[in-house]
Formats: C-alpha cells, sequence, structure tokens
C-alpha cells in the first residue's frame, strides 16, 4: 500500500519521498527503521493518539496510550493444529497486553466451554483441518457451542479471524462456523471475521489492527475498513529466518531413500546450516521456497499474450517483477481455487465461462486436477492485462516438510524426507511443485530458501521416564528419525517403540539400517513394521497395533506420550479408531468412554498428531 494525502498525515511531497525510501528498502530495514524512529521521538509526547489514527473510518494502526474508555476484559481463544493460530494468537496477546488491555490468552482446549457465559469479549483465532474439521485443541468448545447445552451470549462481543487453505472445498470453515453460531447465540460482532488463505499475514494485521479499534471506541462498532499493515506478524513471529528473509541452504545430499522397482520416489535431502544462528527441535518443519516447473512457465507463457520479460505487477502495492519471475517464483499456477474461477470471470470476459461459473457444483468439479493452463485452455481470456494477473492468482505458498534430523545430533545440518507426488489428470502428467523441485531439479552444491517453522503442538520429552509411541507409516516416520538422533546425542535408552509401515519390504522400507542400529544400541525399544503389499491381505501400522493391544495399554497407562505422522485422511483416522479399540478392548470402555480418554490424552499434551 502507499502513503498520499488521504491515508496519512503527510502532504504529497513528503509522501512521495516516503513511497521513494520505502520501496527500496527491505523488510529488515522497514523493521530497524520503525524502531529507530520509535526510539527517536521516545521523549515526545504524543501529539495525538497517534496510533490509532482514523481517517475516513480507517483505523491507521496501532495505539500506545492507555484509552480512557473502560476496558471489558478480553478472552482470547485459539484452535490450532500446525501452531499458525497459536503463533498468531501469542502476538496478539502481547500486543493487547502492552496496550493495557485485560486479555487471558488460552488453547481452546485449555478453557472450559461452561465459561463461556462469563466471558464479555472474545477474540478467536483457529485454523481448519482437512475436509472443514476443526484442529484437535478445538473440537470440545466446537460441539459445546454446537450442542444443546450452548448458552445465550446477549451482552456478548466478538470477533473471529479464520485461518485456513483456499485449495480446500471447506475454506476456513471452522472459523465461519464458530462465527455463525456465536452471532446466532446473541452475541454481538465486534469486527467482521477474516478468512485467511495460507498467505496469512497481512489479513492476520488487518484483523488485529481493526480489533484493537473496535475494542478502543466507547460503543461497538463494526469497522469495515482497510488498515496499513506491516510485516509485523512475520518479523515478530519468526525472529530470524521468514517467507521475506529465508536462509539459503546449500544442498549436502539428496537421495531416493527407494529401491528399483518401488511405486515410490521418497527423496532424503540433507542442507548445510552454516553460519545459522538459529535451531530447531524435534517436531518442527523446514519450510520451503519452491519455484515452479520452469516447463509449466513457459508453457504457460506462450499461451498468454505476453512477452516473458514484460514487467508485470504483482500485488496491491505496485511492486513489479517480469512476467518469467513471476510465474516462476511468485504466483501460483498449478492449481485452481473457487476464489480464482470467480476472479477469471470479472478478468477474462468469456461469456462461456461467465455462465459456467453461475454454478457452484460446477466450479467444485472443474477445478479438481486442473490448473491455469487448462482454464487458459478451455476458456481463453478476451480481456486480461499483465497487470491483473495478480488479482487472479494467489502467491505461490511455502512448503513445510517434517524435519528428519536432531539439532542436538547435527546442529550443522537439517535434514527431510519429502514423497515425490506425480500424477496423471485430465490427459496431462502433473507433478507436486516442491517435492518434485527437489527429487528433480536440486542438485548438491546449490542453495534453496529456507526457514524454521516451529510446531509447539509435536513435541518430544527429552527424557527416559515418558514412554514414547510413535505411529509413523510413509514420509510420517521423519520425525521419529530425528527424536532416535536426539536419544542417541542425549544417551537416553529405552521406552520408545515405533510403528512403521509402507508397501515393500525389500524396496520401501525408508532409514532401514538406522532402525536397526538403534533398535540394537537401544536407543529403540520395540519396532513393529506393516509391509501392505507383500502379503494377499494389506498389513497397516494399526494391525500391528492390534497385535500388540495389551502391551500398548500398559505403555499407555504407564504414561506413554502417543504420537502420530502421516496421511491424514485414512491412516489417522483409522489409528484413532484403533486406539478406541484398544482402549475399549483393555479397560473394557465403552466407545464413548474410549473417545473421552482419547480427548483427555490430548489435552494433557498425551496424543499428538502431525498429519497432512
Ligand atoms: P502413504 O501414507 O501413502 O503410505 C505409507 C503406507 O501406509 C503404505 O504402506 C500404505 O499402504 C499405508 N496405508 C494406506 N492407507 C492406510 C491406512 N488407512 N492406514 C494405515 N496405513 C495406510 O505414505 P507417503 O509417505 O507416500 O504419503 C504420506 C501422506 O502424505 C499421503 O497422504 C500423501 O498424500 C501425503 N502427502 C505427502 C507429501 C509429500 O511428502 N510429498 C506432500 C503432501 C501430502 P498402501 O499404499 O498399500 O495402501
Amino acid at each position: 500500500m502507499k502513503l498520499d494525502v488521504t491515508n496519512s498525515p503527510f502532504n504529497t511531497e513528503q509522501a512521495e519521498q516516503i513511497n521513494t525510501l520505502l520501496s527500496s528498502l527491505t523488510p529488515t530495514q522497514k523493521v530497524w527503521l520503525s524502531g529507530f524512529i520509535s526510539a527517536s521521538i521516545e521523549q515526545e509526547p504524543l501529539q495525538t493518539s497517534n496510533n490509532i489514527q482514523e481517517k475516513d473510518g480507517v483505523a491507521q494502526s496501532y495505539s500506545t496510550e492507555s484509552s480512557t474508555v473502560a476496558k471489558r476484559p478480553i478472552t482470547l481463544l485459539y484452535g490450532s493444529e500446525t501452531g499458525n493460530a497459536q503463533g498468531l494468537a501469542e502476538l496478539f496477546h502481547k500486543r493487547l497486553i502492552d496496550l493495557d488491555f485485560d486479555v487471558d490468552l488460552k488453547a481452546m482446549d485449555a478453557f472450559k466451554p461452561k465459561n463461556l457465559k462469563k466471558v464479555e469479549d472474545l477474540l478467536i483465532i483457529t485454523s481448519t483441518q482437512g475436509e472443514g474439521d476443526p484442529p484437535d485443541n478445538a473440537v470440545e468448545l466446537y460441539e459445546y457451542i454446537h450442542g444443546r447445552k450452548a448458552p445465550k451470549l446477549d451482552g456478548k462481543r466478538f470477533s473471529v479471524l479464520a485461518l485456513g487453505d483456499e485449495t480446500y472445498e471447506f475454506f476456513c470453515q471452522t472459523g465461519r462456523d464458530f462465527d455463525d453460531k456465536l452471532s446466532e447465540l446473541g452475541a454481538e460482532r465486534l469486527y467482521d471475521r477474516i478468512d485467511c488463505d495460507v498467505d496469512y499475514e497481512e489479513d492476520a494485521e488487518k484483523w488485529m489492527a481493526n480489533v484493537v479499534h473496535a475494542l478502543n471506541e466507547e460503543t461497538s462498532s463494526t469497522a469495515q475498513s482497510e488498515v496499513l499493515v506491516s510485516e509485523g506478524v512475520e518479523s515478530e513471529q519468526q525472529q530470524k529466518y521468514s517467507k521475506a528473509h529465508p536462509y539459503y541452504a546449500e544442498v549436502l545430499e539428496n537421495i531416493n531413500l527407494n529401491g528399483r522397482g518401488s511405486n515410490k520416489e521418497t527423496r532424503h535431502i540433507e542442507l548445510a546450516l552454516d553460519d545459522f544462528n538459529d535451531t530447531y527441535e524435534v517436531g518442527d518443519c523446514l519450510a520451503i521456497l519452491p519455484q515452479n516447473d520452469p516447463k509449466l512457465v513457459e508453457a504457460l507463457i506462450e499461451r498468454l499474450p505476453f512477452d516473458a520479460e514484460t514487467l508485470i505487477q504483482i500485488n496491491e502495492a505496485g511492486d513489479k517483477l517480469s512476467l518469467q519471475e513471476s510465474l516462476s517464483e511468485y504466483f501460483e499456477i498449478s492449481k485452481l481455487t473457487k476464489s480464482l474461477i470467480n476472479h477469471a470471470v470479472t478478468l477474462f470476459n468469456n461469456d462461456d465461462l461467465t455462465e459456467k461459473a453461475q454454478q457452484e457444483d460446477w466450479i467444485k468439479t472443474y477445478i479438481e486436477g486442473r490448473d491455469l493452463i487448462d482454464l487458459i485452455e478451455d476458456f481463453p481470456p478476451k480481456t486480461i492485462e499483465a497487470d491483473q494477473l495478480y488479482q487472479l492468482l494467489r502467491k505461490l505458498p511455502v512448503r513445510e516438510y517434517s524435519i528428519s534430523s536432531s539439532y542436538e545430533f547435527e546442529p550443522d545440518e537439517v535434514h527431510i524426507t519429502v514423497g515425490a507426488v506425480r500424477y496423471e489428470s485430465h490427459g496431462r502428467e502433473r507433478s507436486g511443485v516442491c517435492s518434485v523441485q527437489l527429487a528433480e531439479r536440486v542438485e548438491p552444491g546449490e542453495t534453496i530458501p529456507i526457514y524454521i517453522k516451529h510446531n509447539p503442538n509435536f513435541k518430544f520429552p527429552k527424557n527416559n521416564d515418558t514412554p514414547v509411541i510413535m505411529i509413523g507409516p510413509g514420509t510420517g516416520v521423519a520425525p521419529y528419525r530425528a527424536y532416535l538422533q536426539e536419544r542417541e546425542a542425549l544417551e537416553l535408552k529405552g521406552n520408545t517403540w515405533l510403528f512403521f509401515g509402507e508397501q515393500h519390504f525389500t524396496t520401501d522400507f525408508l532409514y532401514q539400517t538406522e532402525w536397526q542400529n538403534w533398535y540394537e544400541d537401544g536407543y529403540l525399544e520395540k519396532f513393529n513394521i506393516a509391509f501392505s503389499r507383500d502379503t494377499d491381505e494389506k498389513v497397516y501400522v494399526q494391525h500391528e497395533m492390534l497385535k500388540e493391544s495389551q502391551t500398548l495399554n500398559e505403555w499407555i497407562e504407564q504414561g506413554a506420550i502417543i504420537y502420530v505422522c502421516g496421511d491424514e485422511k485414512h491412516m489417522a483416522k483409522d489409528v484413532h479408531q484403533t486406539l478406541i479399540t484398544i482402549l475399549q478392548r483393555e479397560q473394557q470402555l465403552s466407545e464413548d468412554e474410549a473417545e473421552d480418554y482419547l480427548r483427555a490424552l490430548k489435552r494433557d499434551k498425551r496424543y499428538q498428531r502431525d498429519v497432512y
């Protein structure tokens, strides 16, 4: 966003000078400069309520002054699976405290649903899982407010920030459900819900600034306006490296772990962390900024009426990149979303598309397995300008992979375990953006942009008193390799149990010799394997778990933590059901009691999942 006389206190000349300067700065320089300016005016009294200034109803940024308005207590709740919603909630909590608000921050599962009737202002930040489900720690509150015992919430105020991924059908569904239900129960919206796509930073800033603005109002009102957004979310959250400031890691090793004849290609990638000055923990992820396949970019440019070198606008702020560069690194081109189709209706001016896109069901079916090239071929744009592409395309999301190495064991390196995604659809071969880039186009000696994405909900004990049960078929085994490396580094033996599964023993036994060595050396106490395609009947990890039902229950009763990592759609659901069966069988519980038991384990962080 650019400054001008209507959205800032500067005259035209000053605004132009500042815009020129800002456009030449890196995000780090901007953060430094803002700190410098704050420090330099520290002694000066603030002339206005300076940090929330209103112009034409626009909340411009945060207030550092105590408001004279009596502040109502705020309850800030988050529902988070991978830590994004939690990170935002912690950041917002800190900001609200700095602004002198009385605010109580809690994970939803640490909040007693019955206390809902006692809250005054309720702020919710929540993600959505796979098929529109609430994250694990949001389930109880979600069910409570949707159940018969939900209280009337007249007189309460609320606002919801929903995190999600536009490529999923039930985009931000959990946030939407909370928003609808709280309103239905009588609470008043303090500020409208914002639905964020994977690139959530700017929208989250907007929500936070407007919520603060609304909280500062004497009476509640819904601020609809845009705010000046900063890179605050990212720079405050990611202390070291981030999407805006990745670390360029040299590739040391890139090998296929599967043997000849396998149906799979699983890459083991080792990256150097020289002068990294950051750390990671077992359970954390490595975020990679990927590039689109050059062949796909070339094919797309051939179908567009613009030259590869044309400079095009890539965002609202007016930043520019060449068409080539923007399609390679900045925009997502290999997936279609409902919102993309709706924008294409406006921008393409193609009557056929306009007519078809009136039906939601048509959009839902059409976007499945198709990409931008398909859309342009099927519905050639009549009117699109190069500078409008940014209105059509979303930013290329970073990809996150569970780290498969331990910082304690090997601080100068980080390893990941990545399954190459390749499939055919609508008559063309397709590939996963990042997994196939890593499999086919990244050689040792090259560098790739990365940063660490911490996962507060997938944490491992650093002692050998707590029994640890690890369930991870396929690439889901990655964090357990990291954990056993860590236990070796810390000399922690025993009390670990791994369930691993893949298709074939001979070709797909990922890290086979490492597990065997850890088993022989006592770092891994128990090890069960399930090769699904070596026998007539499929054998999966949950079949092994059932065989060990009694011992598994003993471990659980002795305080074990259960970890599940890997496929969300089928495996994680089946493993969950198997745990219920085991608890029913071994502890003579009813199905509901076994569910409650698992829910309690989740609350106590003794049942943790990283599923995708
Ligand atoms: P998979 O989970 O696909 O396969 C590992 C083993 O699990 C196989 O033996 C498979 O058997 C078995 N399996 C299949 N269904 C079940 C089930 N219901 N319960 C238990 N085991 C089952 O391993 P991958 O590492 O290939 O993929 C893991 C998941 O991650 C997949 O869902 C994949 O789509 C997803 N994913 C992977 C990415 C990556 O790393 N590139 C990126 C994004 C998502 P069989 O095949 O014989 O049925």
